[in-house]
């Protein structure tokens, strides 16, 4: 780490942020305050912390939704601000985050336990070619090594300090030592003290070279359940490399990303699910209000009927709430199309008005006047009774499950309409009952499901009263 920035006081604040899924507005929460420090116990106290994902409350509409990103502002303004997205394709258990924790914490023990045998291959590697090896070397390094060594030199820039300690024809022994000073900072400050969660290999190629930061990251001694973080990390330098390995490398490349494409994906699809999500809970509200007003306007229809004053205004006013309903419809069916599982629910719908429970003692109806009419039938399976049956009239039976082309198609056609209780989906149901009001067509709620009773109910209701 840069000296001067350590020493830098910070403020670091973590936010946790994103847009709505339910209507988009953006929204944040501080989750965490660090206090204020220097920028290097602020780093030292980024390895301790860990923040828990939990969910954002829109400000706007108040739906609960997973944040998208972790951000980290600095309130001195110092640093710019840091922003991470969650990676929701691959967060990790809590156990599993726990494990890779300690083993973040016990990095400086498993470094330590094969340090002699990381700096043996290091050094053998860098005897390979030593020219090439000294050639991404910087002054700096070159001469925290000569001071290591007891070497006195002045050297002005990288270029000169490498042509000097090239010309040094240093023993093979001597070599290893230089080399391993030279690189002290490099593995112990950058490697070492990051540790393989953090390591940013581009930024490490620009700084230290590009060759002796694959072979040190192939090669690192890391915890085993890091070991995944060093694939990452090895497969962005060799995308386009053209070694003995090459092959392979370019292969665990491509294999990283498409893991790395399929984790974004998978974050992306985990965001749009949030969203399907809101839309449909927005779209169940919106449904329950629909069939409020229907049930409302089958009540005022009902009471006009009654009354049926001929007063023009109220004329108008049933006229209005028809027009009315007719959106009404669309927009029951478009949000019915949304909700598919809703839609197929069934249990014991509330069927609304209920008609009056004939008796036993009822004289039997004449089917006079159900003659050279269309009885829709709209629940259970009725067709092979309603086939079998001699009636004076057209019956089309539609079964209760059946939304769509079917069913509209059948009620077009309808002069009456018998809704059976216990045999009918929610949607259906409701859009027989806003196409009843629409088009005056006379409606029944039936518990009966014989069809000899269904005719007599529909019978009396088509009596001219
Ligand atoms: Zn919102």
């Amino acid at each position: 780490m840069d000296t001067h920035m350590a020493k830098i006081q910070v403020h670091f604040k973590v936010f946790s942020v994103g847009r709505c899924a339910s209507c988009n507005a953006y929204n944040e929460v501080m989750i965490y305050d660090y206090g204020r420090m220097t920028y290097a116990e602020m780093e030292k106290k980024m390895d301790t912390v860990k923040h828990e994902v939990k969910n954002l409350q829109c400000k706007k509409c108040g739906h609960w939704y997973p944040p998208k990103s972790m951000v980290y502002r600095d309130s001195e303004n110092k640093i710019p601000e840091l922003s991470q997205e969650i990676p929701y394709g691959s967060l990790r258990t809590q156990e599993e985050s726990a494990e890779w924790m300690a083993a973040h914490e016990a990095r400086y023990e498993v470094f330590e336990s094969k340090a002699s045998e990381f700096w043996m291959a290091y050094t053998d590697f860098a005897l390979e070619d030593w020219r090439a090896a000294v050639n991404e070397l910087t002054r700096v390094e070159i001469e925290s090594a000569y001071k290591e060594m007891g070497i006195k030199s002045q050297l002005r820039t990288d270029q000169h300090a490498r042509k000097d300690a090239l010309n040094r024809n240093l023993s093979d022994a001597d070599k290893r030592i230089f080399w391993r000073a030279a690189n002290e900072y490099f593995v112990r400050e950058e490697l070492l003290y990051i540790g393989a969660v953090g390591w940013t290999p581009v930024e490490y190629a620009k700084t230290y070279g590009r060759r002796r930061t694959q072979f040190a990251m192939l090669h690192f001694p890391v915890p085993d359940v890091h070991e995944p973080e060093r694939t990452r990390s090895v497969a962005q330098l060799f995308r386009r490399d053209r070694g003995d390995n090459a092959f392979l490398l370019r292969k665990l490349s491509t294999l990283n990303n498409e893991v790395e494409g399929a984790k974004k994906r998978a974050t992306e699809y985990f965001h749009a699910n949030e969203t399907l999500k809101a839309e449909v809970a927005v779209g169940q509200r919106k449904l329950a209000e629909a069939y409020d007003r229907i049930r409302q306007l089958e009540d005022a229809l009902q009471a006009s009927a009654l009354i049926n004053t001929g007063d023009s205004n109220d004329k108008r006013k049933i006229r209005e709430q028809k027009s009315f309903i007719s959106e009404l419809l669309t927009e029951v069916k478009r949000l019915q199309k949304l909700l598919p599982e809703a839609s197929a629910t069934v249990d014991f719908p509330d069927t609304g008005p209920s008609e009056p429970e004939d008796t036993e003692n009822d004289p039997p109806q004449s089917y006079a006047s159900l003659q050279g009419k269309t009885l829709v039938i709209i629940g259970g399976d009725r067709s092979e009774q309603a086939s079998n049956v001699n009636a004076p009239c057209r019956i089309i039976t539609v079964d209760g499950m059946t939304m769509g082309v079917e069913l509209d198609a059948a009620l077009k056609q309808a002069d009456i309409i018998v809704v059976l209780k216990w045999h009918i989906s929610h949607a259906a149901m409701w859009t027989a009952r806003a196409h009843a009001i629409e088009t005056d067509t006379p409606i029944i709620y039936s518990s009966p499901i014989n069809i000899a009773r269904i005719l007599d109910l529909a019978a009396k209701k088509l009596l001219p009263s």
